[in-house]
């Protein structure tokens, strides 16, 4: 870890809430609903659809988990008067995977139950490698009986073409979002290098698309963007309308906007990722200390606006 990485970890506890959120508030639409509706509301306009995410993680506590239930809830209640296509995505230990696999499953087919009566996809997304097991456990067991269930898979991790290749075994219509990974992991289990990781990267895009898999891109690399084009249009899938293909863009809201509009001019589906809540202060604070390679991110995007 570098000096500056050092420096910004042990800073993290004292750097004052203002400071944290005039970081956040790029990233993070709000602490309440209303914030992230409006924020959806104005992306709409600019010709993208979204991905509406309910901060929270690393919950132990059932009551805990219940909140972010309802809290989803009533995100579910007030979209379709906002947009009818934005997608909700979750952390299986928001749900608290990792304290009872068995009552996040429950909460989780709620969820789908209630996305799938509005015609919406629900996406389970994936946090460390500790916690992978359970999160496919709970993401086979929903899955099976909700279709509109998709996950996410990291590039970074040696295991997950092997986890790619049985999902697409068991699976009709597997919907994946394929992403590098924001953990850092040991090299035992993962690649550092962030060419391998990119390499590892379209090798899994080919290999989901090859495979029948709808596929969310979750990058802001445009040279992977390119190259996962280039793997869409082998197998002949950038043709008709962008949104009723097999794949589709994603990114989050504050990165990378030229970006996420060069994907949209050149007529590919693009989503932004709208996350909010009341845990933005702590997930902020987590996120910038589990990878202080997203402070480098932040200062270099508040001084070159890209
Ligand atoms: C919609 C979405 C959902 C995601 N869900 C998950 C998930 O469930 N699990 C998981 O492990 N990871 C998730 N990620 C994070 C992902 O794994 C990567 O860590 C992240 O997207 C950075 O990798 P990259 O592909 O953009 O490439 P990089 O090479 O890291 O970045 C490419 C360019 O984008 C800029 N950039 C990237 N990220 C940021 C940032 N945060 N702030 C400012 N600039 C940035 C970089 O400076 C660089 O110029 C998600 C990402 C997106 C977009």
């Amino acid at each position: 870890m570098s000096l500056l990485d050092q420096v910004v970890r042990l800073s993290l506890p004292v750097i004052p809430k203002p400071i944290i959120w005039a970081i956040a508030k790029r990233y993070v639409a709000g602490s309440e609903l209303p914030a992230a509706l409006e924020r959806i509301r104005a992306i709409r306009k600019e010709g993208f659809g979204t991905i509406l995410d309910v901060l929270g993680e690393g919950v132990v506590d059932a009551g805990e988990a219940a909140a972010a239930l309802a809290e989803y809830e009533l995100a579910l209640s007030e979209l379709p008067e906002v947009d009818p296509t934005t997608t909700v995505s979750v952390k299986p230990t928001h749900l608290g995977a990792t304290n009872d696999q068995a009552a996040c499953v429950r909460m989780l087919s709620q969820l789908c139950s209630r996305a799938a009566d509005q015609g919406r996809r629900v996406r389970l997304e994936m946090e460390g490698s500790e916690t992978i097991d359970v999160t496919l456990g709970v993401f086979r067991e929903v899955r099976a009986s909700h279709a509109n269930l998709g996950c996410v898979l990291q590039s970074r991790l040696f295991r997950t073409a092997g986890d790619a290749a049985a999902l697409l075994s068991e699976f009709d219509s597997l919907d994946v979002r394929l992403v590098k990974g924001i953990y850092l992991e040991p090299k035992e289990i993962a690649w550092t290098e962030p060419a391998a990781i990119s390499r590892s990267y379209v090798e899994l895009a080919a290999q989901l698309l090859e495979g029948g898999a709808r596929v969310g891109f979750a990058t802001h690399d445009s040279d992977v963007a390119d190259a996962c084009i280039e793997v869409a249009r082998k197998s002949d899938l950038v043709v008709g309308d962008p949104w009723g293909r097999k794949y589709e863009f994603q990114l989050l809201m504050g990165v990378r906007q030229g970006e996420a509009e060069r994907l949209r001019n050149a007529g590919h589906a693009v989503r932004i990722y709208v996350p909010y809540g009341r845990d933005w202060h702590a997930y902020t604070q987590r996120r910038l200390a589990r990878n202080p390679e997203i402070a480098r991110h932040v200062l270099r995007a508040l001084f070159l606006r890209k």
